[in-house]
């Protein structure tokens, strides 16, 4: 066992910390190189790159856990690396093969086993993918080269002391175009969330949920996270969008809803003016895993959906058998864990 950095792990937050190694591959002639690790946590790049001037850019984000015997894994990476190829053809940057992509993740986290918490402590090393237009360039074009880099940084449990609901307000902005790039993890849609979130935190909410760009009636996402509600009659319910990003940690609690805890699951529009058919509503990411919502205000009415500081049972209940299979402890459906 390597010996630990020394870090509160249990005080954690979602905060940069320099790792002592990244990944890096340059894709220049038509493919990608093999791509190495190395110390060096700042990019050189020419001040003519399309990642500066015109974001073509995108991301991933995903989580390397600590079990109880000490194995260290990735939840669903292949899907990860899948989503990021989407986001590259998107934006027309050349697709990282799904086996360089996992590699990657794989070698960054071998280098960094000091930066892993522990089992227990809740904390988890977050992994940053990301693919970046760079080389000299002035003109609106696809960029003759790129850089795909995987970086981390350990963060803590989103929840301290147990899953503490939050307030959401709607927002009148809207993060992406009805066919633009809101299903793909872009950074433009993420400086574009900007204001709308300091507002919504000015206005003393959390954070805000967008509507469906085109006709503003329909419940779209959270700024980093999709949005899920749970039926009187026990049906897990998540909007249908071609405008939302869609979550990996969604889906995987779909999949956790109808075969774990055998209850139905509908993808479909949600109205922003029928928010009352739910009895629990969350937000889901993997930074966020289960975010429970407390109440959505719209038009200076706010709808309830639980206890000050108690999530709903069915909340806890998916929280918990998500969170136990990315840790070990759950059996996990085939080919979601991935040992590094
Ligand atoms: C990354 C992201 C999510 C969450 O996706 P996961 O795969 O669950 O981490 C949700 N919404 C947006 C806009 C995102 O960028």
């Amino acid at each position: 066992m390597d010996q630990k950095r020394q870090i509160d792990w249990e005080k954690l937050g979602f905060d940069y910390i320099k790792t002592d190694f990244r990944f890096i591959s340059v894709w220049k002639n038509g493919s990608w190189d093999a791509g190495k690790l190395v110390e060096d946590n700042t990019l050189t790049i020419s001040e003519g790159s399309t990642a500066l001037h015109y974001g073509q850019q995108c991301f991933e984000g995903l989580k390397a856990y600590s079990t109880k015997n000490g194995d260290i894994q990735l939840f669903r990476p292949d899907e990860n690396a899948k989503r990021m190829q989407k986001s590259c053809d998107r934006l027309m940057m050349p697709r990282v093969p799904e086996e360089l992509f996992i590699l990657a993740c794989k070698q960054v986290v071998r280098a960094n086993r000091a930066f892993v918490p522990p089992y227990g402590t809740g904390a988890t090393l977050y992994l940053r993918p990301f693919v970046i237009g760079i080389g000299d360039n002035l003109g609106v074009k696809p960029a003759p080269a790129y850089i795909f880099c995987v970086f981390c940084s350990p963060v803590g449990p989103y929840f301290k002391g147990g899953m503490k609901p939050v307030e959401f307000c709607v927002s009148d902005y809207d993060r992406a175009a009805p066919n633009g790039t809101g299903n793909a993890k872009v950074g433009g849609n993420y400086s574009a969330s900007l204001l709308p979130h300091n507002e919504a935190v000015q206005r003393g909410f959390a954070d805000c949920i967008y509507l469906d760009p085109a006709t503003h009636t329909k419940i779209e996402e959270v700024g980093a996270a999709n949005f899920f509600g749970i039926t009187e009659s026990n049906c897990f319910v998540t909007p249908k969008s071609n405008s939302i990003l869609g979550s990996i940690t969604k889906y995987s609690l779909m999949h956790v809803a109808r075969e774990y805890l055998q209850m139905k699951i509908e993808e479909r529009e949600i109205p922003i003016d029928q928010l009352d058919e739910f009895v629990e509503a969350g937000a889901c990411g993997t930074a966020a895993v289960i975010t429970p919502i407390r109440s959505i205000e719209h038009n200076g009415k706010s709808y309830v959906f639980c206890k000050e500081n108690d999530p709903g049972p069915v909340t806890k209940k998916l929280y918990q058998t998500l969170t136990g299979i990315q840790f070990g402890d759950v059996e996990a459906p085939e080919g979601w864990i991935v040992r590094v």
